[in-house]
């Protein structure tokens, strides 16, 4: 089996051009932020204490978190599920998102995810992204790539996402919620976001969608051949 790494701080483009990567190459896409994002939309519809590590771990009993792959358009894309509930459109907002990254930090979040994540790769090639994907899912992965950009970059490419939803926010606010992702992922006790040693760095500020997808291509083609 062949796995791809993909880690790198919020905004960077991750998913869409690992997405369009794992397409070229025939692997499965992972995107494990997703599940991170279903338990922090599930705590929040609790009313779970997000400052509270104990309440989380408890209100984690009971739950399940699975991803299911659906074909459409010629694609298998990735839905989230939480329980039978289909949560994959309501996790992709601002709240939701500061919401994963808190219950991220909480150990109990990680082992709970950590085992479906490792299970995931071991079946099927696939192409992964997160933030400890190469340091700590899939620390045998054949190819580990951290994707980043600078945070201006990354938070004028989500105002534009935002807009395009229909739910346009300041440049200002999208840049305070990226730096402080950023800081809350990359200072975390567990498992912070960090390049892995033997990670090869792609910087795609100054790349297009086309270039940035060419050039991951090309790492992981170098590596796997
Ligand atoms: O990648 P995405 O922005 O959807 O991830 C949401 C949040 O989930 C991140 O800010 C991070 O806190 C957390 N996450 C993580 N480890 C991963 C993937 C995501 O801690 N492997």
């Amino acid at each position: 089996m062949i796995a791809v790494a993909i880690d790198g701080p919020a905004g960077a483009g991750k998913s869409t051009v690992a997405r369009r990567a794992a397409q070229a190459l025939g692997y499965i896409y992972v995107d494990t932020g997703a599940m991170y994002r279903a338990i922090g939309y599930a705590m929040t519809e609790k009313g779970v204490d997000l400052s509270d590590p104990d309440a989380i771990a408890e209100n984690l009993q009971g739950l399940t978190i699975r991803l299911g792959f659906e074909e459409e358009n010629g694609q298998l894309c990735q839905h989230v599920y939480c329980g039978n509930e289909d949560v994959s459109g309501k996790i992709r907002t601002p709240e939701i998102s500061l919401a994963a990254s808190k219950v991220s930090a909480v150990p109990a979040v990680r082992s709970f995810l950590l085992q479906l994540q490792k299970d995931m790769a071991k079946t099927q090639n696939v192409l992964m992204d997160g933030r400890d994907i190469g340091t700590v899912v899939l620390p045998d992965a054949q190819v580990k790539v951290f994707l980043t950009a600078s945070s201006e970059v990354r938070a004028r490419r989500r105002c534009r996402e935002l807009e395009e939803k229909g739910t346009p926010q300041s440049y200002e606010e999208v840049l305070r919620d990226v730096e402080l992702r950023d800081y809350q992922d990359s200072h975390r006790a567990i498992a912070p976001m960090k390049p892995a040693p033997d990670a090869v760095i792609l910087d795609t500020s100054e790349l297009d969608l086309e270039g940035s997808v060419q050039a991951l291509l090309r790492i992981i083609r170098e590596k796997v051949s």
